[in-house]
């Protein structure tokens, strides 16, 4: 996003964007602060939409309603344009190395028809002179070419270092893209593109997959309880229990809030079952600890609803079966796993 409004309006949105901030007591940071100047500054019909929708609902306006906001449509919008940056350079690069392969291309015939012209006056003459001419000036010529050519490679080999770095740019880009910011697994965009991946290779394949949802209990009260910051280093631990806890081509992501999906190729339901079993203990033994003052804040559980691939459904049906298990499981009282039929 670009800001080039003058002085004075500029002035005007920050005085609103203060005074709004100061009003629903939400932290005067750079974030909520660029947020908050978009929103008067009408830059963005997404983040007005999302503020605006969100009052209509008569709902609050949080911190975290924020934090989202900014992330989902200001954040990303700065990866993109950073992707683009990184595509402009790319381009760049190549119209100059194809410059370079054309102009390599002209001199390599200039001096061609240089040597023909040169061979073909050989041929016309026997005087000493004349020959000891001929040959000076191809002599020059090819002196000239071996020069050309060492200059030309020089700035290939460095053009091949500059795109070799935007490559590695654009992996890291991309790399992030992917990552959820809080707990450093895979985000729901990466999920979206491996759930799509490993349904195309179950049908290409007939093999049989699991998809896991899994939902911690009771988190919003935890949340009231503790904070938010407490809430923050649970879903981290939590993250870091899945991850630790699955193997070999499973595969596990943060899917939203205090949601995790995880990807069990190869797997049939009872399988599923089994993980989600085993996870589900994994976390409900840990302790959780406030890593500020060191007291125990008990433990967490997390209900999980299990669903294998039926071989015929979209991934939207897939998720909705696994997304009603998982209902049942909070249903029917929580840290349990429930597999859908
Ligand atoms: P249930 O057992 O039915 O799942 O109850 P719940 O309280 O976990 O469910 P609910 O969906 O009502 O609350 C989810 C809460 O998760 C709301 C929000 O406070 C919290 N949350 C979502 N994302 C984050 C986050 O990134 N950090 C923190 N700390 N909390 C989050
Ligand atoms: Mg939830
Ligand atoms: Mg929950």
């Amino acid at each position: 996003m670009e800001y080039n409004d003058d002085y004075e309006i500029a002035s005007e949105y920050a005085m609103k964007v203060l005074a709004r901030l100061k009003k629903l007591e939400i932290p005067m940071s750079p974030n909520n602060f660029e947020l908050w100047y978009v929103y008067y500054a009408r830059q963005n019909q997404e983040v007005i939409e999302g503020i605006d929708g969100t009052i209509k609902e008569g709902r609050p306006i949080t911190t975290q309603i924020c934090d989202d906001l900014h992330k989902k449509y200001l954040l990303d919008n700065k990866k993109n344009e950073k992707v683009r940056e990184a595509g402009d350079k790319m381009n760049d690069a190549l119209a100059y190395v194809t410059d370079m392969v054309r102009e390599a291309k002209a001199s390599t015939e200039q001096y061609g028809e240089s040597l023909t012209g040169a061979s073909n006056s050989l041929t016309q003459t026997d005087d000493i002179e004349e020959l000891k001419t001929i040959l000076a000036a191809v002599a020059q010529d090819t002196e000239q070419m071996i020069e050309k050519n060492r200059r030309l490679e020089e700035e290939l080999e460095q053009s091949g270092e500059e795109m070799a770095t935007l490559q590695r740019d654009l992996d890291s880009i991309r790399k992030e893209a992917m990552t959820d910011g809080l707990t450093a697994i895979s985000n729901r965009k990466a999920f979206d593109e491996k759930l799509k991946y490993v349904r195309q290779r179950s049908d290409e394949e007939a093999s049989i997959f699991t998809l896991m949802l899994i939902d911690i209990d009771h988190f919003k009260s935890f949340n009231d309880t503790y904070g938010h910051q407490v809430g923050d280093q649970v879903l981290k631990l939590v993250a870091k229990t899945l991850t630790d806890g699955i193997k070999g081509k499973d595969f596990a992501a943060r899917y939203g809030g205090e949601e995790f999906a995880i990807i069990l190729p190869e797997s049939n339901a009872m399988a599923g079952e089994v993980v989600g079993n085993a996870l589900r203990e994994a976390v409900a033994k840990k302790e959780v600890i406030n890593r500020n003052s060191g007291e125990k804040l008990g433990r967490i559980t997390m209900s999980v609803g299990v669903a294998q691939y039926s071989g015929s459904e979209s991934e939207e049906a897939l998720i909705e079966r696994a997304d009603k298990a998982l209902y049942k499981a909070k249903e029917t009282g929580r840290n349990r796993v429930v597999v859908s039929e």
